[in-house]
């Protein structure tokens, strides 16, 4: 008997407001297509409220299943196998699914999408329960079931399934457009960026570095979250700014407690020149209230004052804790503890100011050819793309 595996992916219906939904589906669709390539042979079909993935002749169902939980905007997904709806055919499918397998207590929760079946449900439960308590040392336990097995009988056939795996909820990655992230090595910004694509959003990647004043171990902590969070995008876009010079030229003018905010506020202006050329319509850092000194509310003023695009902070109001579990969630923790020096390390004082005003901030940067700085910084920056799941190739 051969088994036809297919994917049922389930989406957050009530979320979506009408207008949004085709756009949604759309995104939706596509990003589960992008998350399969390369798995495999599949069909996709969009019915109302979910999507179907045919897997008959996919290598490994599992992995494109574990592949479709990690897309943004599934809320479940449950593989499933077909079989005709005769109560033989069912049990035949069954056996061959609880080959192998054992636990305490189980139960069968039967569907009928159409009510001319010749069983009911309640039939349906007590028949393939029976043919369970045969074949497997267990007993049926509707309340707190260790296995639950899922029959929904449709017209054409039947599926049968022994598991359903939650998704990342959320809304597809395209759905709301681009934003850039300011990704530095640390634990924060990698957890924004993968917050503003659960949103929605496809984010551009902006590294700023220091090298040759300091050794290029930035950049490959970069390179590696990148690689990481492509994962949940598929492609991804990482620019890499020379920001040493830069900030040579700052030291030379700006008085030692000014200069992490004015560092702040040029990153920004060339985030935004970049997520200008990239068609991004926000930026997005990591940073959260009162987490160290250049995060007070009157730096963050100082440092909003340089930039036209809207600055997403979706970290704003976690503590560092939470933070934390996340990046670990999402496998950016260990990448980020990686022993690294940081451009904001060097010509930084060691007491930087933490109430800046914008007209003390404005008034040092007078001193600074801000245009020429941003030229610098933006035609200096060389880009590299990501695939998920291929390896990094690298653009110019
Ligand atoms: P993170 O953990 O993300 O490094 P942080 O707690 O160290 O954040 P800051 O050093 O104040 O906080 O940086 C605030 C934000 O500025 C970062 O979250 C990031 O978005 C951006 N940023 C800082 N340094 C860089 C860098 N070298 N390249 C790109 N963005 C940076
Ligand atoms: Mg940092």
């Amino acid at each position: 008997m051969r088994l036809r595996p297919v994917l049922v992916v389930h989406y957050h219906e009530i979320s979506l407001k009408r207008g949004n939904r085709p756009l949604f589906l759309r995104h939706l669709r596509r990003n589960v297509e992008r998350a399969l390539a390369e798995t495999g042979p599949v069909t996709i079909t969009q019915l109302s409220g979910r999507i179907l993935v045919e897997l008959d002749d996919h290598p490994a169902p599992e992995l494109a299943r574990d592949r479709v939980a990690h897309v943004f905007g599934v809320a479940s997904v449950t593989l499933a196998y077909r079989t005709p709806s005769t109560l033989p055919a069912m049990k035949a499918l069954l056996a061959r699914l609880l080959d192998g397998r054992s636990f305490a207590s189980f139960r069968i929760t039967a569907r009928r999408a159409f009510k001319t079946y010749p069983m009911t449900s309640v039939e349906l439960n007590r028949a393939l329960g029976a043919f369970v308590l045969e074949r497997v040392p267990t007993r049926v336990d509707l309340e707190h079931a260790e296995q639950e097995i899922h029959v929904e009988v449709m017209p054409a056939e039947t599926y049968i399934a022994l598991d359903r795996t939650d998704g990342p909820g959320g809304l597809p990655v395209g759905a709301s457009g681009t934003v850039a992230a300011l990704l530095s090595g640390g634990i924060d910004s990698p957890v924004a960026a993968w917050r503003m694509m659960k949103r929605g959003c496809r984010v551009v990647f902006v590294h700023f570095h220091s090298v040759p004043y300091l050794p290029a171990t930035s950049q490959a902590k970069a390179r590696a979250l990148v690689e990481r969070l492509t994962a949940w995008q598929y492609v991804s876009r990482l620019h890499l700014v020379p920001f040493g010079e830069i900030q040579r030229e700052v030291v030379l003018s700006v008085p030692p407690p000014l200069r992490v905010v004015v560092y702040r506020r040029l990153m920004l202006r060339i985030g935004e020149e970049l997520a200008r050329r990239a068609g991004a319509l926000a930026l997005t850092t990591g940073e959260s209230l009162g987490q160290v000194a250049s995060q007070t509310l009157e730096n963050i003023a100082c440092i909003d004052d340089a930039a036209a695009l809207p600055v997403l902070r979706p970290l704003i109001g976690m503590d560092k804790l939470e933070i934390t579990a996340e990046a670990q969630a999402i496998g950016t923790f260990e990448i980020s503890i990686e022993p690294d020096a940081d451009c904001c390390t060097l010509f930084t004082p060691r007491h930087p100011a933490t109430r800046a005003t914008v007209d003390e901030i404005r008034g040092a940067e007078r001193a600074l050819d801000i245009t020429r700085l941003i030229a610098m910084g933006a035609d200096g920056a060389t880009l590299e793309t990501f695939a998920f799941p291929a390896a990094r190739a690298a653009v110019s």
